[in-house]
């Protein structure tokens, strides 16, 4: 069997478009660090871990690790800020850099006594990336860099193992032609051009496939000069021989990298910006592949996928680091190494407690095993599922290792959510017979229809079908097929695979290494113990067990959700539960912003409630005219020709308000609720279609043309702008009369049932204060006639929505009248980028593309237009009225990013959806701790 070098082309030129740099300041040859561009690491150590933006985050922890004494290969770093130069000076390099990698070269000579290109003792060195963040995959690392046919032998006499020198020149060949050079699979090739020429090579000699592993030095040697040969007539130029050259055709490649497709595409999903740029790291080689002595692996201090307290991780004897992750070769789990090297494995063990101790997170390391002494080559905090995220910063908070405010800042708010995902029904799964088994890498339950192909999964995906992505193995180029799957099947790979990898970044359930899953690409079939799947068919697996089933699976409420909306006491039980409740307790120690939902039935509020929300942010009452036989009433009124009749029509409306307001004012047990008067246009009340309008018709006793006509007046150029909002109850202020009853009866009602009751009276798209003001009478007016009647007294506030420019401009004149802004941040985007965002879905993805904007605005808050607003009317609100409360009520309420920024302009609440309340409870924690 060929090994399959890790798959991560390197395509230097292949995307020149729409990625034209936008960075406005030109890094010049002396900025930033008095022209430091080359930083050493070994047993003098320039960087240290804090230094990621400069150094990127390998570099920097290779530093730090130099520094706290564990055994690193010495090297050195070329920094972020030369990969910058290169992109701002037409791909070239600042001229103080050369002599400064030449003296980073002696360094790593004078340290370990070898020299580059020399021929007795010649160095290698390995070329890898690293960005700020690690981007796993994405860039292009080289092993064995500095050897030629005079090194080679060199190195095979040094060693006195030539078939070690051989391999490591044949490696160095093969990744240096792929990355560097471009020989790369073609379209209508199936195979890697090298992988190719191995197995033909197998084939002619030997007649059959078997590990690399077993290949001669004679073998070796004939596959470098076919390689040599392939690299000539693929790239038009020989392989290059000087280790100089080689050097720094390297370096270009990983500076190349940082603009290949996968990589954009990596940094547009976790929204990296390019600006950052990636260091390279130049290190000594140390060989895992000298012989049964000698390994390559990976490991993390604690289990990543559930967060265990165990020591988690895989290892390939006699083997490259690049071996580990390709998945060819099955790695053992590094429990195995206990018998097998037991001295690594202690050795192991100590630098797996010295790295939680320093680092105090759990950490992913690589490392290798020369002749039985362990070296490191890299660490960084592991990624982690949402479930390990919080075992993690429970046990450690426990451990003394982190205090409980550094527990709260550990669980990604954005993840969160995968702990309220469903989990397969327990009873369910009794019945279904689970049909493999694999490594549980992705908790989480997960049903979808099969596609063995990235782009067939997309598809799929694209026209709302459950995806179950379903692969031998998978690599970087089936992405965005895992992004759109609901889940990941492999056949292949351990802890460590490019889909364990995925999972744990993204939270997707994952089961990887089902031996038992038989992959046939050609065919579109999957089989599994004679039993087949077509592509289409459903299967289901189970990310926290590691099992595989037939079909669809029925799915049951997270323990959390359970626990919490269905009082169910077993789910209360679960660690799980407890440490969600551990944590949202100490989000409240730690927040100063409250979270509220928005909610427009009894339903929704109980579960907001059960969730942690402190009242209502948003009741949307228009949502209450469409239920049942109500919207007969609305529409009555909308078509009423006089005033008598449209109040007839609205007395009709009002029972039904009032008892909407009093069910939702008990589900809040005396928590605040913000109620928006009516909002949407008329028209959208009304039935559009000739049968409906018939229908309506004689239901009231019209003429269908009566109707027919009447939403012919209603029609609007622009509705979103048109007659609505605050708008509607100028124009009919008996609306407002009837709304504002509905909540004073309420409220009077359910006060006298001992509840408190805090109605938040909100009139939406106010513009001028002359508006809020002839609605805030109707108001007073309704309030004073209904205590007066039911010998009450009722506490109430009036505000507005702030959602349009005007709005937020005009705030210190608003604010002499409101007694609180919501802002209503969907429509101040809208207004304030005059963007529709139902209409956006045609230019927003080109935008976004463009990177005209960094992010969907209508997600996540743009900070710079539309927050400027927000904080312009937060200052002249409390200019006007220093005690106004303040909140946001738009969708952004429930993104974390957006929640930091409404942390830093101060408002007092946010208020999202019912299932978002964990998330912001938990954001705004977080937002609140990072600003202090
Ligand atoms: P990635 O960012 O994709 O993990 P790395 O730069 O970490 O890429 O390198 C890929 C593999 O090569 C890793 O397994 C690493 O351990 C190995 N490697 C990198 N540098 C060296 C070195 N100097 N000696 C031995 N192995 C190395
Ligand atoms: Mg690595
Ligand atoms: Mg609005």
């Amino acid at each position: 069997m060929a090994k399959k070098a890790k798959k991560k082309a390197a395509r230097p030129a292949a995307r020149k478009t729409a990625t034209k740099r936008t960075s406005a300041k030109k890094t010049s040859a002396k900025s930033g660090n008095g022209g430091k561009f080359v930083y050493l690491f070994g047993k003098k150590t320039d960087g240290n871990g804090t230094m990621k933006p400069l150094l990127g985050g390998k570099g920097a922890n290779l530093a730090e690790m130099c520094r706290i004494g564990l055994p690193v290969p010495p090297g050195f770093t070329i920094t972020t800020e030369v990969c910058t130069y290169y992109y701002d000076h037409k791909r070239s390099y600042p001229s103080p850099l050369q002599g400064q990698m030449k003296a980073g070269v002696s360094a790593i000579e004078k340290q370990t006594g070898k020299k580059f290109g020399d021929l007795k003792n010649p160095l290698l060195v390995s070329v890898r990336s690293g960005a700020r963040d690690s981007m796993p995959g994405m860039m292009d690392t080289i092993l064995n860099l500095g050897l030629n046919d005079q090194t080679v032998e060199a190195l095979a006499n040094k060693t006195n193992n030539p078939r070690f020198a051989w391999d490591c020149y044949r490696r160095f060949v093969q990744m240096y032609g792929d990355v560097v050079l471009g020989v790369q699979k073609r379209p209508d090739e199936d195979h890697e051009p090298f992988e190719t020429v191995i197995e033909t090579l197998k084939h002619e000699r030997y007649h059959k496939d078997f590990e690399d592993t077993k290949l001669t030095v004679e073998d070796l040697k004939e596959l470098v000069a076919r390689f040599k040969a392939l690299v000539k007539e693929r790239a038009g130029k020989n392989f290059p021989a000087s280790p100089w050259d080689q050097l720094m055709g390297a370096i270009s490649a990983v500076f190349g990298s940082w603009m290949n497709d996968r990589a954009i595409v990596y940094r547009r999903k976790y929204n990296i910006p390019t600006e950052w740029g990636t260091a390279v790291n130049v290190q000594a080689m140390v060989y895992g592949n000298t012989g049964d002595d000698s390994g390559s692996g990976v490991a993390f201090t604690r289990n990543p996928a559930n967060g265990a307290k165990e020591f988690y991780g895989e290892f390939l004897i006699n083997a490259q680091g690049e071996d580990v992750v390709a998945g060819v070769r099955t790695p053992e789990p590094v429990a195995e190494l206990k018998k097998q090297m037991p001295k690594a494995y202690q050795e192991l063990e100590r630098i797996r407690q010295t790295l939680e101790r320093h680092f105090k997170d759990v950490q992913d390391f690589e490392f290798t095993i020369e002749d039985g002494i362990v070296y490191m080559l890299q660490t960084r905090n592991g990624k982690r599922t949402a479930m390990a995220a919080l075992k993690f910063s429970m046990d450690m908070c426990k451990e003394k290792l982190i205090d409980w405010k550094t527990a709260v800042m550990r669980n990604p708010a954005d993840q969160l959510e995968q702990l309220l995902a469903p989990v397969f029904d327990v009873s369910e799964v009794a019945k279904a017979k689970a049909i493999a088994t694999g490594l549980p890498a992705g908790p989480g339950a997960a049903s979808g229809r099969i596609y063995l192909n990235a782009d067939r999964a997309v598809t799929a995906a694209d026209k709302g079908e459950k995806v179950l992505l379903v692969r031998v193995e998978t690599s970087p180029e089936d992405l965005r097929g895992m992004i759109a799957a609901e889940g990941i099947l492999t056949a292949r790979g351990g802890v460590s695979s490019h889909a364990a990898l995925v999972a744990r970044q993204m939270g997707k359930v994952c089961v990887c290494g089902a031996a038992a899953v038989e992959v046939n690409y050609h065919a579109r079939t999957v089989t599994v113990d004679g039993q087949k799947f077509n592509e289409g068919d459903w299967m289901s697996i189970d990310g926290t067990a590691g099992k595989v089933f037939a079909g669809q699976v029925k799915t049951a409420p997270s323990e959390i959700v359970a626990g919490l909306l269905d009082d169910d006491e077993g789910a209360k039980k679960t660690e799980k539960f407890k440490s969600f409740q551990q944590l949202m307790k100490w989000c409240d120690q730690a927040t100063r912003m409250s979270v509220r939902t928005n909610a427009d039935t009894p339903e929704q509020t109980q579960n907001a409630i059960a969730f942690g929300a402190v009242g209502i942010g948003l009741c949307r009452t228009e949502h209450m005219f469409f239920e049942g036989n109500r919207i007969d009433a609305m529409r009555e009124m909308i078509l009423a020709e006089t005033l008598e009749a449209r109040k007839a029509a609205l007395a009709k409306l009002l029972p039904y308000q009032r008892e909407d307001f009093a069910g939702i004012f008990r589900a809040l047990k005396g928590y605040p609720a913000t109620i928006r008067f009516l909002d949407p246009p008329l028209h959208e009340f009304l039935p559009h279609t000739p049968e409906l309008q018939q229908d309506l018709a004689k239901k009231l006793g019209v003429t269908a043309q009566k109707i027919h006509s009447r939403v012919e007046q209603l029609h609007e150029f622009n509705p979103m702008l048109g007659f609505r909002g605050c708008r509607l109850g100028i124009g009919y202020p008996e609306i407002s009369e009837m709304q504002a009853r509905a909540v004073f009866e309420a409220a009077a009602l359910v006060q006298k049932e001992g509840i408190k009751v805090k109605p938040e009276i909100m009139i939406p798209l106010v513009g001028f204060k002359k508006e809020l003001d002839l609605q805030i009478e109707v108001v007073h007016k309704a309030a004073r006639e209904v205590q007066a009647e039911q010998k009450v007294k009722l506490n109430y506030l009036v505000g507005t929505m702030i959602e349009i420019p005007r709005g937020a401009l005009t705030a210190d004149e608003i604010a002499q009248s409101a007694e609180f802004f919501s802002f209503g941040t969907n429509d101040l985007t809208q207004t304030g980028l005059g963007m529709s965002r139902d209409d956006s879905g045609s230019f927003l993805p080109a935008y976004t593309e463009l990177e005209i904007v960094k992010n969907n605005p209508f997600a996540t808050i743009d900070q710079t237009g539309v927050g400027q607003l927000v904080d312009i009317a937060v200052t002249k609100g409390r200019q006007t009225r220093p005690d106004i409360k303040l909140g946001i009520c738009g969708e952004h309420g429930g993104d974390p990013s957006s929640i930091h920024f409404f942390e830093k302009v101060g408002l007092d609440y946010v208020s999202c959806s019912p299932y978002r309340v964990p998330v912001a409870r938990l954001a705004a924690a977080q937002a609140r701790l990072s600003s202090k």
